[in-house]
């Protein structure tokens, strides 16, 4: 073995260390005190909620200072964000070769957290996102390229893990049943109807109980179906799949497809949000296998942390990598929270997929032939 080679493997190998202890809400690295996380985590037997390891620093390129850029107070919790950010609407250059943030949430509920974003800072998001020229693109409009927005906007991917019942919850009120206007989907349909330009685009992840209302949960999915949004995959059971071999990992995908489609008979989930943030270790058995009769074929997968991810146009596109910034209060994560990186690309819009208008081109920088941006760096996991 060369020693390049063996360079590459030391690489991988702490890669995979660093995945394997950069969890999602529900990760127990060996030998870490267990703390409470969201409720839904001591449902059904799995694994309780553990002290997460932080995901390594995420530190653009010259970024030391972009994190509080000239004008900007230095963030103290999640409302240091600008007051507006400094582009009108839909002035911006198109630059199709810029970087794309998919935002991660987990409990939506009352109390901030670590793995929590309470409804009234789900709805700042949404605003803050709103006003700097950024609309919503489901995860597989990137995987195909074909992000359809208007000239000088800005994709942005919601994508939500666990399947939480705040993400999705259903309230009867006088007798009736209604949407809680205070979970995820409430709060997009309304902000939705106030803003039809925001279009009902989120990817939801769910497990073996999607959203925790046992009697309802089928309707739920089809709904989500119906109105645009996507449900993913993230395994039957919250496994770790980078514990598993290729047999656990097809029981678990497959097993997760086969009862989504109790609600959607055709439904193919496309992306898989990886539990805990670990990269499956039959890594050809998480994109495409089957199980009992159901097959899947998984065409991306989703990192816990904690950098914005490059175009799909760039040649650092890796769509099994796939990095995501963490809508969480940067008291409980300061690298890679959503603040930090709106005011990051307030600063640098010129490293902000913008588009052309046009999805059958690609513009780069000056709206010339696409070329690959100055990109943001590092994932959590990447060597
Ligand atoms: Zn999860």
């Amino acid at each position: 073995m060369g020693t390049r080679r063996a360079a590459s493997y030391l690489v991988t190998f702490v890669a995979l260390l660093l995945a394997a202890v950069a969890g999602c809400s529900r990760a127990t690295p060996p030998g870490t005190a267990v703390s409470r996380g969201p409720a839904s985590a001591q449902r059904n037997g799995r694994p309780a909620a553990a002290t997460p390891v932080a995901p390594a620093p995420a530190q653009p390129a010259a970024d030391a200072a972009s994190a509080t850029p000239p004008g900007h107070s230095p963030a103290a919790g999640s409302h240091a964000a600008p007051a507006a950010g400094p582009q009108a609407l839909g002035s911006l250059a198109p630059n199709e070769t810029g970087q794309v943030m998919i935002v991660e949430y987990h409990v939506i509920g009352p109390e901030e957290g670590r793995w929590a974003r309470t409804p009234e800072n789900f709805r700042r998001d949404l605003e803050e996102l709103y006003r700097r020229g950024y609309r919503p693109v489901n995860l597989t409009d990137l995987l195909d390229r074909r992000v359809d927005l208007p000239k000088g906007y800005s994709p942005v991917v919601l994508t939500f893990d666990d399947g939480t019942a705040g993400q999705f919850r259903y309230i009867v009120k006088d007798g009736k049943r209604l949407i809680d206007p205070d979970s995820a989907v409430g709060i997009l349909l309304d902000f939705h109807e106030k803003h039809p330009d925001w279009g009902l685009r989120a990817t939801f992840y769910v497990n073996d109980l999607p959203f925790e209302q046992a009697d309802s949960w089928p309707e739920k999915v089809r709904f989500l179906v119906e109105q645009g949004f996507e449900v993913g995959n993230h395994t039957l059971t919250h496994a770790n799949l980078a514990r598993l071999d290729a047999a656990g990992t097809m029981r678990e995908l497959a097993g997760q497809v086969r009862l989504l489609r109790e609600a959607v008979p055709d439904l193919q989930p496309q992306t898989l949000a990886l539990p805990y943030g670990g990269l499956p270790r039959a890594a050809e058995a998480a994109k495409t296998g089957s199980h009992q009769g159901t097959s899947y074929r998984i065409r991306a997968f989703l990192l816990v942390g904690a950098n914005p991810a490059p175009s799909p146009h760039s040649p650092r596109f890796d769509p099994y990598r796939l990095p995501r910034i963490q809508a969480v209060d940067s008291r409980f994560e300061s690298t890679s929270n959503l603040d930090r990186w709106l005011r990051y690309f307030d600063e640098h819009p010129e490293r902000r997929y913008v588009s052309d208008g046009d999805p059958a081109t690609v513009a780069g920088l000056s709206g010339g032939p696409g070329q690959v941006a100055p990109d943001a760096g590092k994932t959590t996991t990447e060597p």
